[in-house]
């Protein structure tokens, strides 16, 4: 039997009740890591599965340790909370995965109210800001730890309707490149992992019955790069922006 990669670690994987996130907290957990599942959801919605409490269950079942905490990641006191609570419960912080997005697209500039807009940038972008500047100190105290940033192709996109997402995707490729230099003295790695398109209950809800899903991956096929992420310091890999379907074959 191989040796867990992530044995002893600690992550907090935030936007986790459902979709990449979820995959990403079971695969770390699989991988030997104790991980704290973060999102809003604690009751099923109608329409969308996951809470954090059923990811948590997954885990547990398949034997891995796991606690569901409750945070909206774009306040800052319930980030605080996030942190304090993950301190007291397991003692230190090595790997923060902020995946949690929100995906404000469809509507022309001219048409988005100014409150959505907000909403997207608090989310998408306030969010990492946040969890980092909070799960920093600690990290920054023990000179390691590794902050994955989840990313989308969309930074680079052209599509009408879509600049409250493209803005904050790119805005976090640039949140990533000048954290990592910020903390490259003290051998923490900061990266943007594109997860490329994956078929999460956000994509099912924001496409037409008839998508075509042939070049989608299921969520758990994201778990691979960000365990190889999450084992990072600045010596070996950081200040990177990646791409799932490039893993193994551009990158490391
Ligand atoms: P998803 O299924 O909608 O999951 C989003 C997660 O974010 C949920 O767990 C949701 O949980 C959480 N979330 C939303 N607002 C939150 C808030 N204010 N505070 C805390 N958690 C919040 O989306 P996904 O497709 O898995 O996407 C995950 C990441 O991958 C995002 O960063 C997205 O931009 C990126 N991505 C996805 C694709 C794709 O094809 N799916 C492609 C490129 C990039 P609660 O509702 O329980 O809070």
């Amino acid at each position: 039997m191989s040796v867990p990669k992530l044995k002893g670690l600690v992550a907090i994987v935030n936007g986790a009740s459902r979709g990449i996130g979820a995959a990403i907290a079971k695969g770390y957990a699989l991988e030997g890591a104790k991980v704290v599942v973060a999102a809003r959801t604690e009751e099923p919605h109608p329409r969308l599965p996951g809470t954090i409490h059923s990811v948590k269950a997954e885990i547990n079942e398949a034997g891995g340790e796991a606690t569901a905490l409750k945070c909206d990641i774009s306040v800052e006191e319930e980030v605080q909370r996030l942190v304090d609570q993950t301190l007291s419960e397991y003692g230190k912080i090595d790997v923060v995965v902020n995946n949690a997005a929100v995906m404000i697209t469809g509507r022309p500039v001219v048409d988005t109210e100014a409150r959505h807009f907000l909403l997207g940038l608090r989310v998408n972008l306030l969010g990492p800001f946040l969890l980092s500047k909070y799960a920093l100190p600690g990290m920054m105290e023990r000179r390691s730890g590794s902050i994955i940033n989840i990313g989308s192709g969309a930074a680079l996109s052209r599509n009408p309707g879509g600049s409250n997402y493209a803005s904050t995707k790119a805005g976090l490729e640039r949140f990533t490149i000048v954290l990592a230099e910020e903390t490259r003295e003290y051998n923490i790695a900061v990266n943007c992992l594109d997860p490329g398109p994956i078929k999460s209950e956000a994509a099912e809800m924001l496409q037409p019955a008839d998508h075509n899903w042939a070049s989608y991956s299921l969520p758990k096929a994201v778990a691979p790069s960000a365990i190889f992420l999450a084992v990072q310091d600045a010596k070996s890999f950081t200040g990177q922006i990646v791409h799932r379907v490039e893993f193994r074959r551009s990158w490391p």
